[in-house]
């Protein structure tokens, strides 16, 4: 008998397990595909690899007007995919090294849940006092004649086959959608990223998305909003997709048409037998991670909508439900989500934009600072770089911070400390912020919501 199980060893699952040893716990891991899950394997870790490469390419722009003489720069994808691989191999085996070495079971194959406190794998039956779910996500086909051909792949896909595609349509609403646009441009190819929304990351502020979009345009990538396929089939010429966008009809000729679409991983591996509802679009739980089933905790993306597959949020998560499980009070905070998006420059937000913060009926402030006005951006050409502050008026309650930059990614860790910590636009507006760093910014933005920047020439 397991103190506790996890099923799946993802970005959920891994942390789950590892949490609930180090609390005293018998535990094992079942994994039936790759530890590490789509994360380590075929998501952030293999696209932010090629991210790098882009931006990479980018960065010899700025090395010639600095004076770096740097000729003939191209990709040679066979050793980038070399490259990118021995590194998944490398971190599969360090995951693998430190599960055991935690005295935590790694069992291999597919778990189902036989609903009397066992989970079944290989016709092994695994008894269990507290089960945590953690199976991710799956793929889903999109929806539109001759999305079932060959022409039709996913970014995991995309990312296995051995070359680029040269014309490729980016189709479908997820943020990773816009890297793999701006990777494919930068390597040479031809990309139209089309999205059924009215904008680009319609999540995120207007001020930020307005530029990525700007950048994005700016790679060479037609940018389609408001789109639908209507067919695509084999022509002649390479594949043919009908699509309109806003009332107009195009036709593309494309090698690939590259589509993301994942959903909650909840059905065939008996739910049902939980009582827990398998049809639902994803698992509902409290903020201790407690499904509706007893002594059964679940997540990362089996219980998030697609717009909140992150692994960060699977991670805190993991720890959240593994302290619940082995007894100790622990809950989740919700309010500071973060999101990130590895495109160049990075796109990275936490909390709500001015819009929401307006519907929400707050007395809102907003304050920015051009990165392109920051002495390390100046150096670096930030030239679309921005951080942007929310907050509301009477206690200067920091309601949300928007950027986009290079390191936003970095900096919205600073942005989650100070909401965390309840930070007040005074305190960070006040901070010494190192020179010359674009996180100065950070406090200029605050200073400008109080309408006493310091280098904005107002
Ligand atoms: C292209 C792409 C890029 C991304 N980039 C980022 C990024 O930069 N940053 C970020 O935060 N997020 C990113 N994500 C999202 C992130 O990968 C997911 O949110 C995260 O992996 C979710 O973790 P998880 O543990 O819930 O699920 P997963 O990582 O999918 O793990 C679930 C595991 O469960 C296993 N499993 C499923 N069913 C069973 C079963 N019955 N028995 C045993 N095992 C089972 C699966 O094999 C899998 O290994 C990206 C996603 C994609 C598609």
């Amino acid at each position: 008998m397991y103190d506790v199980v996890v099923l799946g060893g993802g970005a959920g699952g891994v942390p789950a397990a590892i949490r609930s040893s180090q609390l005293g716990g018998r535990v094992a891991i079942v994994e039936a595909g790759e530890l590490g899950g789509l994360c380590m394997n075929r998501g952030c870790i293999p696209l932010g690899h090629m991210m790098k490469v882009a931006q990479l390419v980018k960065d010899f722009d700025l090395g010639k007007l600095t004076g770096l003489d740097v000729a003939n720069i191209r990709i040679d994808y066979p050793a980038l995919v070399r490259r990118r691989d021995d590194l998944i191999g490398f971190m599969r085996q360090g995951l693998r090294a430190t599960l055991q070495k935690k005295g935590i079971e790694i069992i291999r194959g597919r778990g189902r849940i036989t609903g009397d406190g066992a989970v079944e794998v290989e016709g092994r039956r695994i008894l269990y006092r507290k089960l945590i779910l953690a199976t991710g996500a799956k793929w889903r086909k999109s929806e539109f004649a001759g999305s079932d051909l060959d022409e039709v792949v996913n970014t995991e896909q995309l990312l296995t086959a051995q070359a680029m595609p040269k014309r490729v349509l980016v189709f479908g609403e997820s943020p990773w959608l816009v890297e793999i646009a701006q990777f494919l441009a930068r390597s040479g190819s031809l990309v139209t990223l089309a999205t059924p929304q009215k904008h680009l990351l319609p999540e995120e502020s207007k001020t930020i998305r307005t530029r990525l979009a700007t950048v994005i345009r700016g790679d060479g990538v037609e940018i389609m909003t408001m789109a639908a396929i209507e067919n695509a089939a084999r022509g002649k010429e390479g594949f043919a997709v009908k699509l309109s966008a806003g009332g107009v009809h195009r036709e593309l000729v494309v090698d690939n048409v590259v589509t993301l679409e994942r959903v909650a991983n909840l059905r065939g591996m008996g739910l049902g037998n939980l009582g827990l509802d398998e049809e639902s679009p994803y698992l509902r739980v409290d903020q201790k991670t407690q499904t509706e089933a007893r002594d059964v905790y679940a997540v990362g993306d089996v219980t998030a909508p697609p717009q909140e597959q992150f692994s960060h949020r699977a991670g805190r998560m993991g720890v959240v439900a593994a302290e619940n499980a082995m007894g100790i009070d622990s809950s989740l905070d919700d309010g500071a989500r973060v999101r990130v998006l590895f495109t160049h420059p990075q796109v990275a937000s936490i909390g709500i934009t001015p819009k929401e913060a307006h519907a929400r009926g707050y007395d809102v402030i907003v304050g920015a600072a051009p990165l392109a006005m920051n002495s390390l951006g100046m150096i670096i050409g930030e030239e679309e770089g921005i951080i942007e502050i929310v907050a509301e008026r009477s206690y200067g309650e920091i309601l949300g911070v928007h950027m986009i930059g290079s390191c936003a990614s970095e900096m919205i860790g600073q942005a989650l400390l100070a909401i965390t910590m309840e930070a007040t636009l005074n305190e960070l507006a006040s901070l010494p912020f190192p020179h010359p760093t674009l996180s100065e910014s950070l406090a200029e933005a605050a200073r400008d919501a109080l309408g006493r920047s310091l280098y904005l020439p107002l």
